[in-house]
């Protein structure tokens, strides 16, 4: 208001009497102005609940009709109106009258409303003695939003939305605190996406985003809407499983969660599988400290991970025995590939046309000092593990290397020598030149040369590094062979899309006379597509005669020989009288 709209309260020579009817409608005109220009709405409600008075922004703020905002109008017909245009309030009414209700007067009360348009209003309602009350009504919409967005940042992952860290725990400490209040059981599952490190590197960050979009949307359709379905960072993903009735609650939905995850992914007109390790553990003995769940949780996704990945698996108390088992034997094996323990022995493959010797299959043995000569099987975990696989498959191609330059020297015919990969080999990316550069160096052709990899360094995000050292391989004269087939997952699809020379029967199905139809399809696809078929693990003379009879390329097991030292090939080779 400027100043020459002020009206002067002073008395102007008139009567009292005039005086005090120019003072009223003065004042009134002044309480007119202030109610008419204040941001907030208010209104005045007598005892009855009719409104005596409210000022505009009363009315625009609920958008009533001019009529119901005179006096008289009750506060009935005022929700009413709102309710029946859909733009009353959707929330907060019946706890603002009833806490209203209950003020005495002078005593303020603060009522939320939340309209249907999203808009939130704070109203102050005081009771004024024998008149009703008085309450104002304030837009606080921009307010809400400010503290939705803090929270928003304190407590959301922003790529994905979900959950972040400080959010899982909050989820878990509630959980660990229902779980001692009233013995409720519950579950967390960590997942860990495998080898997103070498995707992020390989691919670049975007495909990565984009796999930990689709992950997460993933999650939230795999888990009910009350989990915790978190992203801890990175591309460790927890969930928080509530009000289990039994482990069955928590294996359901790892189950749906694996089923969806087989489903390939899109991205830039690429199509990929996401593979993810799972740890899971359930709360579900009373007299268990439940604090430990995250621990165990962890040590699980350790064994899932440290297993071959690509799984779940769900906590058992001996796992934590078997976890420190691990670290023994990874910090052993350290020490021993330092001190040279391991060699290869090397295990005859026979061609069955020709009738001779095709080449041996290089098998790694730990020559441990105490215990003997010790087969794979002993050390698994360290094929599992990112740093020692790489250091035992460097042993492995300096020994095959070196052996077959002594070999090839002495005249042995040895044929081909495959020597296994794990599939961390593959994911540095260098394996085609480490091994083109090691050929050289030994100066052994590369005709000389297989590798053996199992289907599933063909799976997952990381297939296009492999597909290009496979193919790199196989463009140099080094032959590919598929280990294990029929075991995996790999597909027809994945067999067509990189060059394979020799399909490797598993063993399991050479042994197993119920096989045997797996073992004649298997032989016929090898055929048609142009592969060698090998059948290992041959150990009795009708398997022999039925893998013949089927057509098999070529075969390796005990009826022939078990896997032998270096030293003992040449003798082999000399004496091998064919089948
Ligand atoms: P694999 O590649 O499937 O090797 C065949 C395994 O079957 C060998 O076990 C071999 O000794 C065994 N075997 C061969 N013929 C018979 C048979 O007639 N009967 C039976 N019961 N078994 C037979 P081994 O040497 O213990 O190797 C086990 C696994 O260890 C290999 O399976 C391979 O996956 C892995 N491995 C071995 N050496 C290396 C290596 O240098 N690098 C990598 N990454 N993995 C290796
Ligand atoms: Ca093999
Ligand atoms: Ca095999």
């Amino acid at each position: 208001m400027s100043s020459s709209n002020v009206v002067s309260l002073e008395p102007r020579g008139l009567s009292s009497r005039e005086t005090a009817a120019v003072t009223l409608a003065e004042q009134n005109a002044l309480f007119t102005a202030a109610l008419n220009n204040m941001p907030h709405g208010l209104c005045m409600v007598d005892g009855e609940g009719r409104l005596i008075l409210c000022n505009p922004a009363f009315g625009a703020m609920y958008r009533l009709p001019e009529m119901l905002t005179r006096r008289g109008t009750s506060r009935e017909r005022i929700l009413e109106y709102g309710f029946s245009t859909g733009q009353g309030p959707v929330s907060g009414v019946a706890e603002y009258l009833a806490r209203s209700a209950e003020a005495g007067p002078g005593q303020s009360i603060v009522g939320e409303l939340a309209l249907a348009d999203g808009r939130t209003v704070r109203i102050s309602h005081t009771p004024i003695e024998g008149v009703g009350y008085v309450a104002t009504h304030e837009d606080i919409t921009d307010r809400v939003e400010a503290s939705a967005k803090i929270e928003f940042l304190a407590y959301r992952d922003t790529l994905t939305g979900l959950p972040n860290r400080t959010a899982f725990q909050r989820g878990f400490d509630a959980a660990v605190e229902a779980a001692e209040r009233q013995g409720e059981m519950f579950g967390v599952i960590m997942i860990d996406v495998d080898h997103f490190k070498d995707i992020n590197d390989t691919l670049g960050h975007d495909a990565g985003d984009a796999l930990l979009l689709n992950l997460a949307k993933t999650l939230s359709k795999a888990f009910r809407r009350g989990d915790t379905v978190s992203r801890l960072g990175g591309d460790e993903f927890a969930v928080v499983l509530r009000g289990l009735n039994g482990p069955e609650d928590l294996l359901r939905p790892i189950e749906v969660l694996q089923g969806l995850l087989r489903k390939p992914v899109e991205h830039s007109g690429r199509s990929f599988t996401i593979s993810a390790s799972l740890g899971a553990a359930i709360h579900d003995d009373p007299d268990a400290d439940p604090l430990h769940l995250l621990k165990n949780a962890d040590v699980a996704l350790y064994e899932a991970k440290s297993g071959g990945r690509n799984r779940c698996v769900v906590f058992k108390p001996a796992m934590r025995t078997q976890v420190e088992q691990r670290v023994e034997l990874l910090r052993e094996v350290r020490l021993a590939i330092a001190q040279g323990e391991f060699d290869l022995y090397y295990q005859p493959v026979v061609d069955l046309v020709s009738n001779k010797v095709a080449g041996f299959e290089a098998l790694m043995r730990w020559n441990h000092p105490e215990q003997g000569v010790l087969p794979p099987a002993a050390f698994m975990a360290a094929f599992e593990d990112t740093d020692l696989s790489l250091q035992l498959g460097e042993v492995a191609f300096e020994r095959a290397l070196g052996q077959m330059r002594a070999w090839l020297d002495e005249g042995v015919e040895f044929g081909r020598v495959a020597v296994n990969i794990s599939s961390e080999q593959f994911r540095t990316g260098r394996l085609a030149s480490d091994i083109a550069d090691k050929l050289r160096a030994w100066n052994v052709p590369a005709e000389r040369l297989a590798i053996e990899v199992t289907e599933n360094v063909y799976m997952g995000w990381g297939a296009d590094v492999v597909a290009e050292t496979v193919c790199a391989l196989h463009a140099t004269g080094v032959q590919i062979a598929l280990d294990d087939f029929g075991t995996g997952y790999a597909s027809l699809a994945n067999l067509r899309q990189f060059p394979v020379d020799r399909l490797k029967i598993d063993k399991s199905f050479v042994q197993n006379a119920e096989d045997d139809a797996i073992v004649r399809a298997v032989i016929n696809l090898g055929a048609s597509m142009g592969m060698k078929v090998v059948a290992e693990g041959v150990e009795k003379p009708e398997q022999l005669a039925a893998l013949s009879a089927y057509g098999c390329d070529q075969v390796q097991g005990y009826h022939f020989a078990k896997p032998m030292p270096a030293g003992e090939v040449a003798a082999f080779v000399r004496g091998f009288g064919g089948v």
